[in-house]
């Protein structure tokens, strides 16, 4: 079979892996339109079932990603006037550039033709083309009325920076300024750099004037708002060096169907969830092994990508539905910002106002050291007991060089 995976991204790049895997028969090309070790973003999060996927699919790379990442074992909350609070949690950070190096370097490695500096204008001769060139989908936007895309805005704006500070463990940080809230996600993911997400409403980014300076003065304004988070260290702006900022909505996609022909739509073309549940890069490594399997059932492509598309379809829903609450909350954030520094880490981390109210008892008792160590060291044995039946060493923890 003659396949093209449009798009260099963890869906592109894994399903090529994944197919030459299934058949080493198959003539397999990636088009990537950036150079090699060019992208957007700095460090994604994922969890467990992530790597127990990646594991059952292709332990090679599995085990190359997981000895890369980094990994943290709680939530930390900080805002202005409030107690620092904590929620219970552990997850791993990835370079999206190490990321896409360890899955392009497989690629190659199994016989994948990976191009890059290479747009989809000469698509070579396929019996399949995998779209997955992104939220913004080209091949997609072609046609938009047959895949029945719809693309809703966020009302919030964000921009994905990167800082040389090195967070102790996943943090979320609300400074009050003149203007009103704005709030960072961050998170470590090698032994010098933290994954720093700024988000406020459009009204606080205009008051801030964030909508009218350059890259280097945006970055310059919040890292004055977040002084006493950074620890003196600075903010980094991919897009600086493109002339412009990286300042976005973020574009929930949808749409009602998912091929044409002998082309099907895959990972953030298909459909996008709100970064802050962290999980576009998961759903689209899983939308490979998807139509990997799919496809290895044999017979004609139609019914093999039907049936991809409604194993995804079912999959997505609920983290879909989470996405939904989880970035509605943040547009509602103010309405949250009196609530005493317990009662607002729990309505955070209760997005979806799905836990039932043991959960709220269990979080107060676990601000305090000793039932917090408890908790933690309870989930580092679930975690080690599930990393056990990996092949593989334990991620490392990032060397801190900040507090
Ligand atoms: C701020 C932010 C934080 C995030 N954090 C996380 C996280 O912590 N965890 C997580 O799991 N997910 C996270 N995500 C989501 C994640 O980045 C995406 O869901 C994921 O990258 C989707 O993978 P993809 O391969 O479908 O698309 P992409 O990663 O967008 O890859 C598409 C590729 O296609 C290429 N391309 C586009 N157009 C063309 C063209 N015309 N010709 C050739 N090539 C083209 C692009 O250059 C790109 O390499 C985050 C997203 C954002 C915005």
């Amino acid at each position: 079979m003659r396949i093209t995976c449009a798009g260099g991204g963890p869906a592109g790049l894994y399903f090529a892996v994944l197919a030459k895997l299934a058949d080493p028969a198959h003539e397999v090309t990636v088009l990537e339109r950036n150079p090699p070790g060019v992208t957007y973003g700095w460090g994604v999060v994922f969890w467990d079932d992530l790597l127990d996927d990646l594991f059952a699919y292709d332990p090679v790379s599995a085990r190359r990603i997981w000895s890369a990442a980094c990994q943290w074992d709680e939530y930390e909350v900080r805002a202005t006037g409030k107690e620092v609070t904590h929620l219970a949690g552990y997850g791993f950070s990835l370079g999206r550039h190490k990321l896409l190096g360890i899955l392009a370097e497989r690629a190659v490695e199994l016989g994948v033709d990976v191009r890059y500096s290479s747009d989809l204008s000469d698509i070579p001769p396929s019996d399949l083309v995998v779209a997955c060139d992104g939220a913004g989908s080209r091949l997609r936007n072609a046609d938009a009325e047959h895949f029945g895309t719809e693309v809703e805005t966020g009302a919030n704006k964000y921009i994905w920076l990167g800082t040389p500070h090195v967070f102790r463990t996943f943090t979320f940080g609300f400074e009050k300024t003149h203007a009103g809230w704005i709030w960072y996600h961050a998170y470590p993911f090698d032994d010098e750099t933290s994954t720093f997400i700024v988000e406020c409403t459009p009204a606080v980014w205009s008051a801030l004037e964030l909508d009218r300076l350059d890259a280097a003065a945006g970055c310059a304004r919040l890292e004055t708002i977040f002084a006493a988070h950074l620890g003196g260290q600075r903010l980094i702006d991919h897009r600086a060096d493109a002339g412009g900022t990286g300042w976005m909505n973020f574009r929930r996609v949808t749409n009602q169907r998912w091929d044409n022909g002998n082309v099907v739509l895959m990972g953030d073309a298909a459909h996008t969830t709100h970064f802050a549940i962290g999980s576009g890069t998961k759903l689209a490594m899983q939308d490979a092994m998807a139509l990997a399997d799919s496809l290895a059932a044999g017979g004609p492509l139609a019914p093999a990508l039907e049936r991809y598309e409604h194993r995804r379809r079912a999959a997505l829903a609920p983290l879909q539905r989470a996405a939904r609450a989880s970035s509605e909350w943040f547009e509602r954030m103010p309405e949250y910002a009196d609530l005493p520094s317990a009662r607002f880490s729990y309505a955070l981390s209760d997005r979806r106002g799905e836990y039932p109210s043991w959960r709220y008892l269990l979080h107060l008792s676990t601000q305090r050291a000793v039932p917090r160590a408890m908790l933690r060291s309870a989930l580092g044995v679930r975690r080690r007991s599930r990393a056990r039946r990996r092949p593989a060493a334990e991620p490392r923890v990032p060397q801190l060089t900040g507090g």
